[in-house]
């Protein structure tokens, strides 16, 4: 175990907060960001890695998005693209301006060309309710140009196009961003560290939560509140406070295939139709090379309720089934089970509607929602990834309220980690410079000193051994997994690469963890294991799935 780690933990088991964050996802992060920098003593505990949940699971897009607006959810959508505006100013190494093409079909496709004025009238709407502040507005495109940015798309279907802007980031990255924001505003924040049980005073109010580690040590980590920002488990957390259940969340499974980007060769992320289910999914391109082309394509989402338990979603063969139905028939080329090379599944942590729970989880309000319970728990659900700032304002105003204290919110224009000092023409790197921002003159200095560090982490990626080392260095990364599938997003792309090459990064891990011959075997289990039930869930039904578990 790294000694600052030990310290950390040391410092989590003595001192008292002024709140304790439960979960590491971008909700739980955004919240001890925004508790710290207004002033407040803040802990963060999460049980798994940072952004384990869904926050490493969604399609990666910083957006209002489209599909709400037309469910009539002005709102949110003007929230969410402030939000966006917001996020390409505090992190713009990590989040991208990305534009997005809904082609124009004739016939036999989804889109009418009465649907298309609509979408026309769609896109005019989203413009206004925030889109122009990205600095570009939507606008109609010629067949041919629309056939450049997707020349896989049949020619004789296409009749026109619509081009408009939203945006993208790396979740994970953004996560990860996010906590060591909050640690140089001195919040103590510790992965691998979950929470057991809620403590009470005397009272009855909430003041701490039992913890245990991975090096299983358990203590109890003392706080004035405690904030449930656990996603789809937070019913869990609020059980281990209140001992019932109320069912706040309703869980929306959504997954996505990784293809090999020369099957489809889009340039920009394209709104392709599903005649199934009138429903659409987005394929977008994926690692840029120098020459403009991509290395991989990624095609989703689903959005389907999950009735497994919240640990056990995966990607199953009727999920791809559908992707790859919907995608085969959007273009002229064939893409099958075989070219797959990555699949991940994810749960939407949706708040529960009080009225009608037989909803379709697509129709169900992406809306947050801040819950007190009676022992005074902060409960933040729903959402979206996009609008995490908003959330954790939020909530850390009613831990204000709660603790009469006033403080104003200082994060709308608080730069994330890696953004002081990034300078995007600088000639650096395109892959760090974006991955790290600021922080990639220390990944290059790592390869000044050691040229070995600059090779290849895993063949036919575009990751650096230096990135391994610099995560478990500086960005808390302890185990194989946490390296392979968030610092890296290795695991995404390619799982077959990625499990080849596991053996290779334990081993060039295992000196800065201290891991031994037995320790570096475990992680290697550890990790095929996830690889395995990933591949064998692929072949099944879900309830085939399920019912083996
Ligand atoms: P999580 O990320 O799940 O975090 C909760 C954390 O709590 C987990 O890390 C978990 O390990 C931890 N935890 C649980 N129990 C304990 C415990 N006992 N002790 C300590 N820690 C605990 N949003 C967008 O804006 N754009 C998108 O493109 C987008 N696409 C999506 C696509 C899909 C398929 C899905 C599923 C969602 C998508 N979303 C998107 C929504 C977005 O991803 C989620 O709203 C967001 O990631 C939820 O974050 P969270 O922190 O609330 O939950």
């Amino acid at each position: 175990m790294p000694a600052d780690r030990e310290e950390l933990l040391d410092q989590l088991a003595t001192n008292s907060y002024d709140v304790v964050v439960v979960g590491g996802g971008i909700t739980g992060l955004g919240v001890a960001l925004d508790a710290a920098s207004r002033g407040l003593s803040c802990a963060l505990v999460e049980k798994d890695d940072f952004s384990s949940g869904t926050s490493s699971k969604s399609s990666k897009l910083v957006h209002g998005g489209l599909r709400y607006l037309q469910q009539g959810e002005i709102g949110l959508v003007y929230e969410a693209l402030h939000e966006r505006q917001r996020l390409l100013r505090n992190a713009p190494h990590l989040v991208r301006i990305l534009p997005f093409m809904i082609p124009i079909l004739t016939r036999d496709g989804v889109i009418s060309r009465r649907i298309a004025r609509a979408l026309g009238s769609a896109l005019w709407m989203y413009d206004l309710t925030g889109g122009w502040r990205i600095g570009k507005f939507h606008r109609r495109l010629k067949a041919a140009d629309a056939h450049r940015h997707m020349p896989t798309m049949p020619p004789q279907r296409l009749s026109s196009a619509y081009l408009y802007f939203d945006a993208t980031a790396d979740d994970s990255r953004l996560c990860v961003a996010l906590a060591r924001s909050a640690q140089d505003h001195g919040a103590i924040v510790v992965n691998h560290c979950g929470v057991e049980r809620v403590t009470h005073d005397e009272t009855g109010q909430a003041n701490g939560v039992e913890v245990s580690t991975i090096e299983g040590r358990r203590f109890v980590v003392r706080a004035t509140t405690v904030v449930n920002a656990a996603g789809v488990w937070s019913d869990r957390i609020h059980a281990a406070d209140t001992g019932t259940n109320p069912q706040m969340i309703r869980p929306a499974k959504g997954v996505h295939l990784t293809v090999p980007w020369n099957l489809v060769r889009n340039d920009i992320a394209i709104v392709i139709p599903v005649r199934r289910d009138k429903r659409s999914l987005f394929v977008v391109p994926w690692i840029k090379n120098p020459d403009g082309t991509y290395q991989f394509t990624y095609v989703g989402t689903t959005d389907t309720d999950f009735l497994g338990g919240v640990d056990e979603s995966q990607c199953s063969r009727d999920d791809i089934d559908y992707v790859l139905e919907a995608l085969n028939e959007a273009i002229t080329t064939t893409v099958t089970r075989n070219d797959v090379t990555a699949v991940w599944s994810g749960l939407r942590p949706l708040v529960q509607p009080n009225t009608s729970h037989s909803a379709k989880t697509q129709d169900l309000s992406r809306k947050h929602r801040v819950e007190v319970a009676p022992s005074g728990l902060i409960t933040i659900i729903g959402g979206k990834l996009t609008t995490y700032r908003k959330m954790a304002e939020h909530t850390v105003d009613q831990v204000l309220k709660m603790q009469k204290i006033r403080a104003k919110c200082r994060t709308k224009r608080l730069p994330l980690r890696g953004a002081v000092g990034y300078d995007p023409t600088a000639p650096v790197d395109d892959h760090l410079k974006e991955r790290f921002g600021a922080d990639a003159a220390v990944l290059l200095d790592m390869i000044a000193r050691d040229a070995s560090l600059g090779a290849p982490l895993i063949d036919g990626l575009p990751y650096r051994k230096a990135e391994a080392l610099f995560a478990v260095r500086y960005e808390m990364a302890m185990t194989l997994d946490d390296v392979l599938s968030r610092r890296t997003r290795a695991l995404l792309l390619n799982r077959t690469a990625t499990r080849n090459a596991a053996r290779a990064v334990a081993e060039l891990l295992a000196s800065e963890l201290g891991w031994d011959a037995s320790r570096i075997d475990h992680e290697i289990a550890m990790f095929h294991d996830i690889c395995a039930r990933e591949e064998s869930a692929g072949m099944v039904s879900e309830a085939e799935y399920l019912s083996s578990r």
